[in-house]
């Protein structure tokens, strides 16, 4: 079964960015770590852990880049990406 995190990123479809702007280490919902001399990733939206299961690349991206929690659709809204 697999867990919220792999869910959302499975259903936001996060993948490598062609772009260097519009990727996660751009993106408003991300969170930086610097713990015991690494620095971790983590993304407000997915959710937060001491595991790696909710670890980050800046060079990814999804579809919330930047949009609000009211964009997903269990709020109403909808995740498809806008041109
Ligand atoms: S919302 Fe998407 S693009 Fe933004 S930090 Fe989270 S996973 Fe990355």
């Amino acid at each position: 079964m697999p867990s919220k995190y792999q869910l959302f990123k499975l259903y936001q479809n996060y993948h490598k960015s062609p772009s260097k702007d519009m990727r996660c280490g751009t993106c408003r919902h991300l969170k930086t770590y610097h713990y015991h001399g690494k620095y971790y990733h983590k993304c407000k939206l997915i959710g937060e852990s001491s595991s790696a299961a909710t670890d980050i690349r800046l060079s990814y991206v999804c579809n919330m880049w930047n949009k609000d929690l009211k964009d997903l659709p269990i709020f109403g809204g909808s995740n498809v990406v806008k041109n």
